[in-house]
């Protein structure tokens, strides 16, 4: 998906990202004074289903980049069965097993974790993350990105009951609906160039500070 939005260079296997962004580092450092500045991430399930020999390896050998850890509590893509961090299995209740221990054990200093809804806030955290990777003590940034999956329903639904209204200020240049890619935005016609389903929104307000012409505004 994220390749669509034009956020991802490469992908290769369940996994692998860890392992891709540690080789990139390397293969940089080893070619150019410079490097520039590297991203992997990787879902919650996969962190723990092979993501963490990955880090372990790329701390030990000094690698530095941002790890950004997509945290929806759940295993989305193969149909919601729990993640071993919900502390249940299909029998019952079970220990629930925690990513930032597994991470911090992994001998990681930099772990932060926040809601990527609050776009502005999550940003900043990114940048953060950036410059301990590049710091002269920083390594491996780890940010868990926690937010729960929208299509579980065995989890707490995050609708806020509020509305988006496209205004006057819609210039049509379609940023919303290519590069954002919100299922609730869709294309409208030429009078208003886009329409939200109110059907398919939440109401989060992402989109309010992704359009760039501040077109969208959310309402009661
Ligand atoms: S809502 Fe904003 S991003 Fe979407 S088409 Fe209008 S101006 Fe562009
Ligand atoms: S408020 Fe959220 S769900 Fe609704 S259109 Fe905007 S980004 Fe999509």
């Amino acid at each position: 998906m994220g390749q669509n939005l034009g956020t991802v260079d490469t992908v290769l296997c369940m996994g692998a990202s860890i392992n891709q962004a540690a080789g990139f580092y390397h293969a940089f450092r080893a070619s150019r004074k410079d490097y520039p500045p590297i991203c992997a991430t990787i879902g919650d399930s996969t962190f723990f289903h092979s993501g963490i020999p990955a880090l372990m390896n790329a701390v030990i050998q000094g690698a530095r980049f941002v790890l950004v850890v997509m945290d929806n509590s759940t295993t989305a893509m193969t149909g919601h069965q729990p993640t071993p961090a919900l502390g249940k299995n299909f029998d019952g209740p079970t220990i629930p097993l925690s990513i930032p221990e597994f991470v911090r054990a992994c001998g990681v200093k930099f772990i932060e974790e926040a809601d990527p809804y609050d776009l502005n806030n999550f940003t900043r955290l990114l940048r953060s993350a950036g410059k301990h990777a590049r710091d002269e003590e920083g390594g491996v940034a780890v940010v868990i990105s926690k937010h729960p999956c929208l299509m579980d329903r065995s989890q707490p639904r995050t609708v806020s009951g509020k509305k988006v209204r496209v205004t006057e200020k819609c210039k049509g240049c379609g940023f919303c609906i290519k590069q954002f890619e919100c299922p609730a935005i869709e294309s409208g016609g030429e009078e208003m160039p886009v329409r939200i389903d109110e059907a398919t929104c939440t109401g989060c307000g992402v989109c309010v500070s992704v359009c760039p012409h501040k077109a969208l505004e959310l309402t009661d």
